[in-house]
């Protein structure tokens, strides 16, 4: 576990090898275009360590014969790693932390000023002591830039040292164990060289998506800032280039090294060749100090939009864990991806687990930067627009009108869903039908909307938001069933956010009918699709309609399912998770929780025992809660109503407390959106579900899972319940809405955001609420605090008393 000094730093003072993949996953920088695992300078994968360095949008695919069939999987690839940074005094052994002993240890991530430092002291097999501290930096702003600067000092001895500075491209993807059966060589070398001075340089290829990457390193040795010469030898072979500097250390006499590395690849814009604009940038590239200025000063111009505070009695560290998660997000997507094509890949680029894969999980990152950083969101959606005519393609195979988002997308937004998966409890490989989870298309309209809503972009819902929503809700009218027994329309063969049920019990086909939250997302979809509508200008509607084959019966069709959707209850105001939910037996939670000591993912346990989740009330995760997520109270009472459902909103306390006593959390969404829907009626259980939810990561709740990449959904999420839910900000009506309802244990709570243009600090205390319009504002901020309208111009502050 890190310690806490302050809110800013993550600080580890031990080496303890077992934890060394969750850290590294922990302590990867980066910065929206690519990210670096914060794995030591001088490993190489192996048990203990994974350096990982990953590219914003940077796949590949390739083909594995595995359970019977040829199956083609696309990853998220590990592009070479710049990292690499040895010591050693000459003639001994590379700098190996198992092999030495360690005198001194401190690794410290640095969030405010998106450093990694790492202070290591260690005396070798001839009594040897040696000092070394080391920084590095995966620049904010200019972001082909990285660097590393390591002083090194021997401490009770003189002689010749070493430094290997090596960019390495024989690297493989290797970072998930369940993967390792599976076809993981991306790479195929495509030159090397430099040297003498110059800086070396490599360039490699992805063997299916040809992505080229060069990558260029500039290492020199200084003393008292003086360039020390030294003699340098140079190793090459494919996919590899390495530089030995040799080099005189005097007890006592600090000497620093640093290596700056330019990266490029054949998908940026604005240059001739990677290779040429990697190796002249490194050539040209100020020295280390200069370059981490310019970085530090990026990110302090990024907490100042994006600072999160909450001042509390417990835990003290909770203000720092917001400070990670909001690092962590910004690492993955930032003000340099909104050029970029690339979407938001649920693990980060902090690992290789659902291969860098963009799901659902956008739907908990978007508030985030609606709130703070539009066109960076913005940009999150034109990943989704430059992949409509493939979710076309993907609904017409499928037999259906409009478009059909997939569940998991990559590359080209081709269906990514694993055909087949591995049970590690089983070792079995199973047929995967995560891929029927169509409510990723709620999720896609819903980011339209909500962004629409954030920021009144009005250009992008008429060029773009306005078609992808239109095409989602011709996709769900022609999913839609009419069942005549019924004079309903039903939704069937669908898998609902819960991954546990996939089939019914004795099915032979995949799916469940009438997923109670797929089904009332798709009337939502509908109805704000007629909304958008209404709300675009007549020239743009008459177009799309056109465009789109939207007659007048396709739009009495979305009426007429909007009013006759079928949801499925049970018992008293429960909805039912899917039609025949209720016919499951209850599962015997005391036994598993006795027999196992992690019954998270009971799917893996069950089908190990020869059993199935499908025969049970269980959950892994929120399905009908995320209705009340999603929704408020009185957006899903009018929507059942409009469907003709008596629903009384006192109802759903018993709903969560249904399905929260009957959810394995198997998903780290889970316990964010429990804490999130439990924030009105039992505050102390939301908020203990709230710690849970932001330890996720640190605390590896999800056992195992975090080395593998950070669960960004869920660290995204933890801040929207701060910032939206805790301090109820709503934005309707024109005016920003304050209504606040601070857990127990937190006293103050202050947050930027960006609204109506205008970026507002805004600071609550159990006695008042204050915001402040930031310096950049220019028009005058409409707002309304627990029910008081009132307005706040450029450069003004108010305080109103909360009773
Ligand atoms: C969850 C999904 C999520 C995916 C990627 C799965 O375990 O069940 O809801 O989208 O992970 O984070």
């Amino acid at each position: 576990m890190p310690m806490t000094v302050n809110n800013w730093s993550l600080i580890y003072d031990r080496f303890e090898p077992d934890e060394e993949g969750l850290r590294e996953a922990l302590c990867t920088l980066g910065n929206g275009y690519f990210a670096t695992r914060g794995a030591g300078q001088e490993a190489v994968a192996d048990e203990i360590h994974y350096p990982g360095t990953y590219l914003a949008g940077g796949y590949n695919r390739l083909e594995t014969y595995i359970a019977g069939q040829t199956v083609e999987n696309e990853d998220l690839v590990n592009f070479p790693n710049w990292l690499f940074l040895s010591f050693r005094v000459q003639d001994s052994d590379w700098l190996n932390l198992m092999r030495i002993e360690i005198l001194r240890y401190r690794v410290e991530l640095d969030l405010r000023q998106g450093l990694l430092l790492r202070s290591l002291r260690f005396r070798d097999g001839h009594g040897r002591e040696t000092t070394l501290e080391s920084r590095r930096f995966v620049h904010m702003k200019s972001r082909h830039y990285a660097g590393i600067k390591t002083t090194v000092t021997a401490e009770n001895w003189s002689g010749s040292a070493q430094i290997r500075s090596a960019l390495d491209g024989r690297v493989i993807n290797a970072g998930v164990a369940r993967y390792q059966q599976l076809s993981c060589t991306h790479l195929e070398p495509v030159d090397q060289g430099g040297g003498g001075g110059a800086p070396i340089w490599l360039l490699t290829r992805t063997s299916q998506s040809r992505v080229e990457m060069a990558q260029a390193a500039r290492t020199a040795v200084y003393c008292n800032a003086e360039a020390l010469s030294c003699e340098r030898s140079l190793m090459t072979g494919p996919g590899h280039v390495a530089e030995d500097l040799t080099f005189h250390l005097e007890e006592g006499q600090p000497i620093s090294v640093e290596k700056i590395v330019a990266l490029y690849t054949s998908r940026d814009a604005a240059i001739s060749e990677a290779g040429v604009e990697a190796r002249q940038a490194a050539e040209r590239a100020p020295r280390y100090d200069e370059l981490e200025r310019t970085h530090k000063d990026a990110w302090e111009r990024l907490w100042q939009r994006a600072d999160i505070t909450v001042q509390n009695t417990h835990p003290e560290r909770a203000t720092l864990l917001l400070h990670l998660h909001a690092f962590h997000l910004l690492q993955t997507i930032s003000c340099n991806s909104v050029d970029l094509d690339a979407g938001v890949s649920a693990r980060g680029l902090h690992g290789e687990a659902y291969r860098g894969h963009v799901f659902w999980d956008e739907l908990f990152v978007f508030p985030f930067f609606n709130y703070r950083f539009p066109p960076v969101a913005r940009a999150l959606l034109n990943y989704r627009y430059r992949r409509l005519n493939a979710a076309r393609r993907l609904a017409a195979e499928a037999g259906f009108r409009g478009a059909m988002f997939p569940w998991q997308s990559g590359s080209n937004g081709r269906e990514e869903s694993q055909r087949v998966h591995l049970n590690p409890k089983s070792g079995r490989w199973i047929p995967d039908s995560t891929y029927l989870q169509r409510h990723i298309n709620a999720a896609v309209a819903y980011n339209v909307w909500q962004y629409y809503q954030a920021t009144s972009d009005v250009g992008f819902l008429e060029n773009t938001g306005a078609e992808m929503l239109l095409e989602i809700a011709h996709f769900w009218a022609s999913v839609a069933m009419w069942n005549p027994d019924r004079d309903r329309y039903e939704i069937h063969g669908v898998m609902g956010p819960d991954e546990y049920h996939n089939a019914y019990p004795e099915a032979n086909d995949p799916g469940i009918n009438n997923n109670a939250y797929t089904n009332i997302m798709a009337v939502w979809c509908l109805s704000t699709a007629l909304e958008c509508l209404e709300r675009i200008s007549e020239g743009r509607r008459d177009e799309l309609c056109e465009e789109l084959g939207l007659g007048k019966q396709e739009i009495e069709l979305w009426e007429r399912i909007g009013r006759k959707m079928f949801v499925p209850f049970h018992g008293e105001g429960l909805i039912s998770q899917f039609e025949g939910y209720e016919d499951l037996i209850e599962f015997d939670w005391e036994a598993y929780r006795a027999k196992y000591d992690d019954i998270q993912r009971l799917d893996r346990i069950l089908e190990a025992e020869g059993d199935s989740p499908n025969r049970y009330k269980l959950s892994k995760q929120a399905d009908v809660l995320m209705l009340f997520y999603l929704l408020s109270a009185e957006q899903l009472t009018a929507l059942l109503q409009q469907l003709g459902y008596e629903f009384d909103p006192d109802s759903i306390p018993d709903n969560i407390e249904y399905y929260l006593s009957r959810t394995s959390h198997g998903s780290s969404l889970s316990r964010v959106v429990h804490s999130w829907v439990l924030a009105r009626s039992d505050r102390e259980k939301s908020w203990q579900l709230f710690l849970e939810a932001l330890e996720g990561d640190v605390a590896e709740v999800q056992r195992g899972t975090t080395a593998e990449g950070i669960h960004l959904g869920a660290m995204a999420a933890t801040i929207d319940l701060v910032e939206r839910c805790y301090s109820g900000i709503e934005l309707r009506e024109g005016r920003l809405w304050l209504n606040p309802r601070l857990p127990e244990d937190v006293k103050e709570l202050s947050f930027t955001v960006f609204y109506h243009d205008n970026w507002l600090d805004i600071h609550m205390a159990e006695e008042a609420v204050r915001v402040t319009a930031h310096r950049y504002t220019s028009r005058k901020s409409p707002l309304c605090i627990r029910d008081v309208p009132c307005e706040l111009a450029p450069g003004g502050e108010m305080e109103l008393p909360l009773e």
